[in-house]
């Protein structure tokens, strides 16, 4: 049966197995890393802590590829390409300031920002011809 009370150590470290990485992860990939720690984890714990995670700011969702939420410990808000072939989701290193800039200049006020292109990254694209 499913524990209902805060582990507060399994919260830990599913935060710091987000934090540890780059690949901007789904929960099942999350839960299989957890799962080589706390053997007995469910994935809906992994769940619900994620969602306590993005309440208080901790993670973002920042794309959903093939129907699969991808979370990102890095909050800042910065732009992904998120590849339709194999998954991989990247930070990418456009600069966005000048919209950001031209916005303001229309009377905007950006808050945040979500930019996530879609299609296929360089590995992929080289292997398709
Ligand atoms: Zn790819
Ligand atoms: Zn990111």
């Amino acid at each position: 049966m499913e524990q209902t009370r805060r582990h507060s150590k399994k919260r830990d470290a599913i935060l710091s197995v987000i934090r540890g990485t780059t690949s901007h992860p789904t929960a099942e990939w999350i839960y299989e890393k957890i799962r080589g720690v706390y053997p007995d984890i469910s994935l809906g714990t992994v769940y619900r802590n994620l969602t306590l995670f993005k309440d208080d700011g901790l993670v973002r969702v920042v794309t959903v590829v093939n129907g699969t939420e991808r979370y990102d410990a890095n909050t800042l808000p910065h732009p992904h390409f998120a590849c339709r072939q194999c998954g991989t989701v990247h930070d990418i290193t456009v600069d966005f300031s000048m919209a950001a800039a031209q916005l303001s200049k229309e009377g905007f006020q950006v808050e945040n920002c979500d930019i996530t292109y879609h299609g296929l990254c360089p590995s992929c694209a080289n292997n398709k011809n």
